[in-house]
């Protein structure tokens, strides 16, 4: 086996403790696979009020620690536990006044929150004794703690030589704030080019400063390097596009398979596709739709929100509906900006026989849309990796995906699913009418593709092999190698 690494994971978010997004599900699932590796890995998270409440598993440590900041010392607590279903140890960083709040984000002095939680991290660290090969650091919120490393952090004498990797998630939050925040740090640094006067950006720091930086996905780390995916970064991006690596996200198999997954209406896998239709008979009845078998049932799920491609999918849906394409059905999930959910729900009001739109979030349903839906819509402008894709893949729902980011890498054009290109109603429209073709006049060739699309391999444990490499690289461009 490969050396056993000692890594220290510092996120704003662990699912299942505190989730949002997919730094939520990396968070939860990347440090269980990196420790079936043999890995030493301990993660570390804020103690937001879910955790002071009392979170079953999580006790408190029973002693304080004390973190130096420009605002003098600060003391802070820890809590302890596991991550569920694991020997991985997480701590949650305890600080009343700045982590005990209603919801994760949204106050006016977040960068100062998650400033702070970085360096109390690394100081809680020291009093374990125990020293990381390595910093792993998510998002904006914990590039403190590689700043850090990679100025003041080379003076002291436990963390010198430490190497970083940053993964950027969402390279649209960026963390800014003013200068004072370095003195509130200890870091004395110069300013980059990215930064205006007077600002620090903290998303531009992790890029900067860390040993290696990746993104959750390949197709996404060379988007990102470009004026237009770049979010203001490209130029930076670029001059580290050496080091800049994509790894695709995994897709947690305990919770998203469909032989076990208890929100179905029947479970199946390959062996058992007839179950299938139980599925898709529950969504009909739920969505009051009539139970019709051969009419292909296209879906979505998604946030509405204009980075999920839905200013070319009001058009589609609108076609789709009045049967250019012969009869269909659509059902819709998702909630978020109020034009898209009055696009949805202005095209359902002409077609109550054929179209529904939920629009809320309701975790048990999604399970059998996914399940009981022949094709999964996916047209986003930008998609860093994607999770829905994976997911339709795993139940049987073949995706149509617009080439971008993680759906370019993970869904091939008439091999697993439906793909296109040009960010238009029509180039969407054309392959929506492709995958239509094969689902009613090629059956083989459409079981095939489903088919291969639930066989292919999402796992974290291959995520994990790529950030073991990742890990591996960056300690030996710290050795000098
Ligand atoms: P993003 O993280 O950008 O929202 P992903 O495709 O990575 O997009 O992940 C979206 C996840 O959230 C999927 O698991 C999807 O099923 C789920 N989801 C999105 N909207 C809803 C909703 N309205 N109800 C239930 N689940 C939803």
């Amino acid at each position: 086996m490969a050396e056993s690494l000692k890594i220290l994971f510092l996120s704003a978010e662990v699912a299942p403790f505190a989730k949002t997004g997919g730094l939520g599900d990396i968070g939860g699932s990347l440090p269980k696979a990196l420790h079936a590796m043999g890995h030493d890995v301990r993660v570390i998270m804020p103690a937001y009020k879910k955790i002071e409440a009392g979170y079953p598993g999580v006790e408190p440590m029973g002693h304080t620690f004390r973190v130096p900041t420009g605002a003098g010392e600060i003391e802070a607590g820890v809590f302890e536990g596991r991550l569920p279903g694991s020997d991985v140890p997480i701590y949650f960083i305890a600080e009343q006044y700045l982590f005990n709040r209603d919801t994760l984000y949204g106050y006016w002095d977040d960068v100062y929150r998650y400033a702070f939680f970085s360096k109390a991290a690394l100081e809680f660290v020291r009093t374990l004794d125990w020293r990381p090969d390595l910093l792993h650091a998510h998002d904006w919120h914990t590039a403190p703690a590689i700043t850090w490393l990679a100025t003041a952090g080379q003076a002291d004498d436990f963390f010198r030589g430490v190497p970083s990797v940053f993964t950027i998630h969402n390279l649209a939050h960026q963390g800014k704030t003013n200068w004072h925040v370095f003195n509130y740090l200890g870091i004395v640094t110069h300013s980059l080019a990215e930064e205006a006067y007077d600002e620090v950006n903290f998303m531009a720091r992790g890029i900067y400063h860390a040993t290696m930086v990746n993104t959750v996905s390949p197709t996404y780390a060379r988007e990102i390097t470009t004026p237009e995916g770049g979010a203001g970064l490209d130029a930076l991006l670029r001059h580290r596009q050496f080091d800049l690596h994509g790894i695709l996200n995994g897709l947690d198999y305990d919770e998203w398979n469909p032989a076990t997954d208890k929100r179905l209406a029947a479970n199946f896998d390959l062996d058992h596709m007839r179950n299938r239709i139980v599925n898709r008979r529950a969504l009909q009845a739920r969505a009051n739709l009539p139970q019709v078998d051969d009419v292909p049932l296209v879906a979505m799920i998604t946030r509405l929100d204009w980075q999920k491609g839905l200013d070319i999918t009001g058009d589609v849906i609108h076609r789709l509906m009045n049967g250019f394409s012969g009869p269909a059905q659509f059902v819709v999930l998702g909630t978020g900006q109020p034009e898209y959910e009055g696009m949805f729900a202005q095209i359902a009001s002409y077609h109550r026989d054929k179209m529904t739109a939920f629009l809320a979030y309701d975790a048990s349903l999604a399970p059998l849309i996914y399940a009981g839906s022949d094709i999964f819509l996916m047209p986003s402008l930008f998609e860093p990796c994607g999770l829905g894709q994976l997911i339709s893949m795993r139940y049987g729902s073949v995706p149509l995906v617009r080439a971008t980011g993680g759906l370019a890498d993970t869904v091939q054009d008439g091999v697993t699913g439906f793909a296109f290109n040009y960010y238009s109603s029509d180039a969407f429209w054309h392959a929506l009418q492709r995958a239509i073709y094969f689902y009613n006049v090629d059956k083989d060739a459409w079981r095939s593709i489903q088919r291969r699309g639930m066989m292919a391999d999402f796992s974290w444990d291959r995520s994990a092999k790529g950030y073991h490499q990742l890990y591996e690289w960056a300690i030996a461009r710290m050795r000098g190698y």
